[in-house]
């Protein structure tokens, strides 16, 4: 009997999910004993300040947290996020209607979509990039056009180069610094040009700012909302995945523009119905709390970032020390693409990167090495790419 295939062409458009590969060949090698180091996954291994969980357990415990949460989020939440913003960035927000709760700022994004563009309208995505813009802007039946970012440009979209044509028929930009898969990072002077282009063309702006607080030796990363003007075409995702180690937690948040929020609450109100109160008010919690173990967590990235650059110099390849993320964003050896070389050294040391080409066509020629594994397996990893990798046509 063959199965019948019931899925919509929007589904069936989806390319099949790079990951999944993989993950197969990972657990082959497990099942055949080997010892399986796993740097492609973007998910800290650190567990959530002990602080914040304490608050989760105490707002557990009150009834009136367990009903149907406020759709846009509880106002502690709310003020929460304002007052970082006004802290961190000095940007004032009205809680009310510049700040919109998320389950997590992907569902935010993917929800984005939806809100501001038709079928057939063009979306501007950085290649490489976080996979759920591209995914999400086809679901939606649109357009994704990708602005390349490459090393000479320092891993920023050319304006100039969009053709305008498809600035005249783009009604959504995507950015994210610092960034994932590349982990580029921007002057505040970036944000500027990129809202002057936008209001210029019309066209909204999405910054995602995950890794807005993962940052190090001195590095801020800006705010897009600093810049001149940016509350009349802009919004920024951000989310306490990242900052606080709450990645199964889901909750995240955007801020900005009130009539590009109110679309999307429109879609929200419709789809899910907030996330529980004990969570929102944890992470209320998070924001105003004590922040020491933001830089705690950044110390042990940037120590785990040398392990890895020193043991990528032992093999000829030389990376960037990034200003931001927990990504290193590394060039492959000559010879080789993205998925070869993820597939040589997984069967060859049991280490498993992520290949560039996954992010998209730019990203290939890369691949993506994650810290969030402890300094010991960090350096496992490196001794057996040293010692047992070998390159057709040696090292270079
Ligand atoms: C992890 C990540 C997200 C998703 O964060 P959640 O708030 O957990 O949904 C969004 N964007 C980028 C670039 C990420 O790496």
């Amino acid at each position: 009997m063959t199965d019948v295939l019931y899925q919509s062409n929007r589904v069936a458009q989806i390319p099949p999910y790079v990951f999944a590969e993989l993950n197969t060949k990972k657990e082959q090698l497990v099942r055949s004993g080997i010892d399986v180091i796993d740097l492609g996954i973007g998910d800290p291994d650190l567990p959530t300040p002990r602080h914040i969980v304490e608050k989760l357990i105490e707002e557990m415990r009150n009834p009136a947290n367990m009903k149907y949460p406020n759709f846009i989020g509880c106002a502690e939440f709310r003020q929460a996020v304002a007052g970082f913003y006004k802290r961190q960035y000095d940007v004032d927000l009205d809680p009310d209607t510049e700040v919109l709760m998320l389950i997590g700022s992907k569902e935010g994004i993917a929800h984005l979509i939806p809100a501001l563009i038709d079928p057939g309208d063009v979306v501007l995505i950085p290649d490489p990039s976080y996979p759920v813009y591209r995914v999400a802007t086809a679901i939606a039946g649109g357009r994704a056009y990708g602005m390349p970012l490459t090393e000479a440009n320092r891993f920023e979209p050319r304006f100039d180069s969009i053709p305008s044509d498809t600035a005249e028929r783009a009604r959504l930009m995507f950015l994210n610094y610092p960034g994932n898969p590349t982990s580029a990072t921007v002057d505040p002077d970036f944000f500027g040009r990129a809202v002057s282009y936008a209001r210029k063309h019309e066209i909204p702006i999405a910054h995602d700012s995950a890794y807005n607080m993962v940052t190090f030796d001195g590095y801020q990363a800006p705010s897009i909302l600093q810049a001149e003007g940016a509350k009349e075409i802009a919004v920024e995702f951000g989310s306490l995945s990242k900052t606080y180690n709450m990645t199964g937690w889901r909750i995240g948040y955007v801020v900005g523009n009130r009539h590009i929020l109110k679309a999307l609450a429109t879609i929200k109100n419709n789809t899910d119905t907030g996330q529980f109160t004990p969570i929102q008010k944890a992470a209320a919690f998070a924001l105003n709390g004590d922040q020491r173990s933001i830089a705690e967590h950044n110390r042990i990235y940037r120590e785990r970032m040398n392990v890895v650059l020193d043991g990528l110099a032992s093999i000829g390849v030389k990376a960037q020390l990034p200003r931001g993320s927990f990504f290193i964003w590394a060039p492959v050896p000559t010879g080789y693409t993205s998925a070869e070389f993820v597939s040589r050294v997984l069967e060859q040391t049991g280490v498993i990167l992520t290949p560039g080409s996954a992010f998209g066509p730019e990203g290939d020629g890369y691949v993506r090495l994650s810290v969030s594994v402890p300094n010991e397996r960090l350096e496992d990893a490196m001794s057996r790419i040293k010692q047992k990798l070998q390159l057709d046509g040696g090292v270079q």
